[in-house]
């Protein structure tokens, strides 16, 4: 493995990369109580896409971790969580939008928020907002009491936390700084990650397939 250098996503942004099969994607928390969002598409076939809705069904459990395979919808294992320092993530909510700023948080012109910050990246792609799915919430502290009452709550990753995700297949993978203030804590901070490159040389260049084998 060859560590590439980690990568600032400014606050109220978003990224997208590209990961081989085996590729390591370490997301950071830097500042502490920041979410990011993430999702990500099958390189081959973008139309398969990572899906909340298998994942928590085959872990049986929403709270997912260290341990815990991310699935797509057509029920193939996108990523195995390696490491999970915070422990806390949600898989069950949409990510943040211009019109749910409007209608939850009353703002006359809503920000893009992770959802249109997700698609921005993911232009490139050929993937529009109507195919943002359930995003992998990354630090994000949902609570659901016995009446089923749902709640966002101050994340509890603390200055340094991380999860490390290793990719089951080729992916093109895109995540936020999540811009909603009540997901984190009232201040919007920025998100690092590192990519931990399988088969590439020392310095972190990716080998070409040709020069690989030799
Ligand atoms: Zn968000």
């Amino acid at each position: 493995m060859a560590a590439q250098e980690t990568v600032r996503i400014a606050p109220c942004s978003g990224h997208a990369i590209e990961l081989d099969t085996g590729d390591e994607l370490v997301v950071i928390d830097p500042m502490g109580q920041q979410v990011s969002d993430l999702t990500a598409f099958a390189r081959d076939d973008t139309r398969e896409y990572l899906s909340s809705g298998r994942s928590i069904d085959y872990a049986s459990r929403y709270l997912l971790t260290t341990g815990d395979t991310l699935y797509s919808n057509r029920s193939t294992p996108m990523f195995t969580i390696l490491e999970d320092t915070c422990g806390r993530h949600d898989f069950t909510l949409t990510p943040c939008s211009k019109t749910m700023f409007e209608k939850l948080y009353g703002e006359k012109q809503g920000r893009p928020g992770c959802e249109g910050n997700l698609a921005s990246a993911l232009a490139p792609y050929g993937i529009d907002v109507d195919r943002i799915p359930v995003a992998f919430n990354i630090f994000m502290h949902v609570t659901f009491d016995a009446d089923g009452k749902v709640a966002v709550l101050p994340p509890l990753s603390r200055p340094g936390d991380h999860v490390r995700l290793r990719a089951e297949m080729p992916l093109i993978v895109a995540m936020t700084a999540c811009s909603a203030g009540q997901s984190n804590n009232f201040s919007y901070k920025p998100i690092d990650f590192r990519i931990e490159r399988r088969g590439t040389r020392p310095h972190g260049d990716r080998v070409p397939a040709a020069a690989a084998s030799v």
